[in-house]
């Protein structure tokens, strides 16, 4: 039985669709994360969920109950916020038994129960400090404690992370995949931050303008996007235009310039469709043009930037446009140099080509 369903749920705002029939099934003890650029109505879907927000159609279950008009105190779900939102004027100690106490814990069971949440995010003995007196990583771990000390059915996080520096959200990435773990609650993670989303959950459910686009693991999100949108969002993506061929080598999408690029996937598409191509940087290889192989463009080096691990290359195509390239600083490909000419090897596995909405087809 899935520990979380959304069912066609709906938030229609005067003239504008926040969320657009969003259906999911959550398994128990899974983490899932809803993604999508600012906008896309994932805050609007994890607030119906909370009962924040009353949905305007849908239906949400949780373990089989329907908790769709439920206030928020009965539907056994703990919010995480972005902003931590612990009580200032109280410790650590008071802030973890708060909702224990609203389900009237109290005496040696409500010390048992807060000892045991501060335990599970590795901040025992600190129940007598206050939380200017801790930092904002363990600030964010007693919010979890706090919401997980009553143990609710299903966990929500609204990107907790979001105000962590880069150093201490990697650690709290990890902690908390851990601890989500452990604890086995469902969990439903809200974030804008795709390396975040893939590398915490289970499953990610990618949302544009409040329609779910692919919802699935986080590899089936990367190596097979469901929609251009998807394509377009994850891996870090080179966004070009041309229109498809067909010919004896299969479907091509041309480029400006005449240069085509194979394409695997080409379901739905018929000859002369404005396509948008989406390559990932990380996709691309990259070789002197003498050394050409395979499928792949004509380009040359207009800028070298060494990046730690990884090497950029921003490549002027013969036909016209740019693309980058993102290889790994250690591979054979490190060492070029601008200005040089050089082959841009393109699998056809990896060139996502959609119709252009909006665009006329060309015989
Ligand atoms: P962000 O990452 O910026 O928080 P989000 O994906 O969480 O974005 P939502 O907050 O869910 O987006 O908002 C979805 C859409 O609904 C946005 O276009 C937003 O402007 C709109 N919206 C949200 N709340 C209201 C409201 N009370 N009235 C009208 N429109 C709203």
């Amino acid at each position: 039985m899935p520990a979380l369903i959304l069912d066609r749920l709906e938030k229609r705002y005067e003239g504008h669709t926040a969320a657009a029939g969003v259906s999911l099934s959550v398994k128990d003890g899974e983490f899932v994360s809803l993604l999508g650029p600012s906008g896309c109505g994932k805050t609007t879907v994890l607030r119906m969920v909370a009962g924040l927000i009353a949905p305007t159609s849908g239906r949400i279950l949780v373990d089989d109950r329907d908790i769709t008009r439920l206030p928020p105190n009965r539907r056994q779900v703990g919010l995480v916020f972005q902003s931590y939102a612990l009580f200032p004027h109280m410790t650590v100690f008071e802030n973890v038994a708060f909702g224990l106490r609203r389900q009237g814990i109290a005496g040696a069971a409500l010390r048992t129960r807060v000892e045991q949440a501060l335990g599970s995010v590795r901040l025992s003995g600190l129940g007598g400090r206050m939380p200017r007196q801790l930092s904002g990583g363990q600030q964010q771990r007693v919010a979890v404690a706090r919401s997980i000390a009553p143990r609710p059915s299903i966990l929500l996080f609204d990107e907790p992370l979001s105000n962590l520096d880069a150093v201490l959200r990697d650690e709290m990435q990890i902690e908390l995949k851990r601890l989500q773990r452990e604890v086995g609650i469902t969990t439903l993670f809200v974030t804008h931050d795709q390396t975040e989303a893939m590398s915490m959950s289970d499953r990610v459910c990618v949302l544009a303008g409040g329609v779910v686009q692919q919802f699935d693991t986080p590899e089936a999100i990367y190596h097979r996007p469901a929609t251009g949108f998807v394509a377009g969002f994850i891996g870090k993506p080179n966004r070009l235009q041309g229109r498809l061929a067909l010919g004896g080598d299969g479907p091509q999408a041309e480029l400006q310039g005449g240069h085509r690029l194979p394409v695997e996937r080409a379901e739905g598409l018929a000859a002369g469709d404005a396509l948008d191509v989406v390559v990932r940087q990380e996709d691309i290889s990259i070789q002197p043009l003498e050394d050409a192989a395979g499928t792949g463009l004509p380009g040359r080096i207009a800028l070298r930037s060494f990046v730690g691990a990884r090497v950029q290359y921003v490549v002027a195509l013969q036909g016209g446009g740019e693309i980058i390239a993102d290889t790994p600083t250690n591979g054979p490909q490190s060492g070029l140099a601008a200005g040089e000419e050089v082959w841009l090897g393109v699998r056809p596995q990896h060139v996502y080509a959609t119709r252009r909405v909006g665009a006329e087809a060309v015989a």
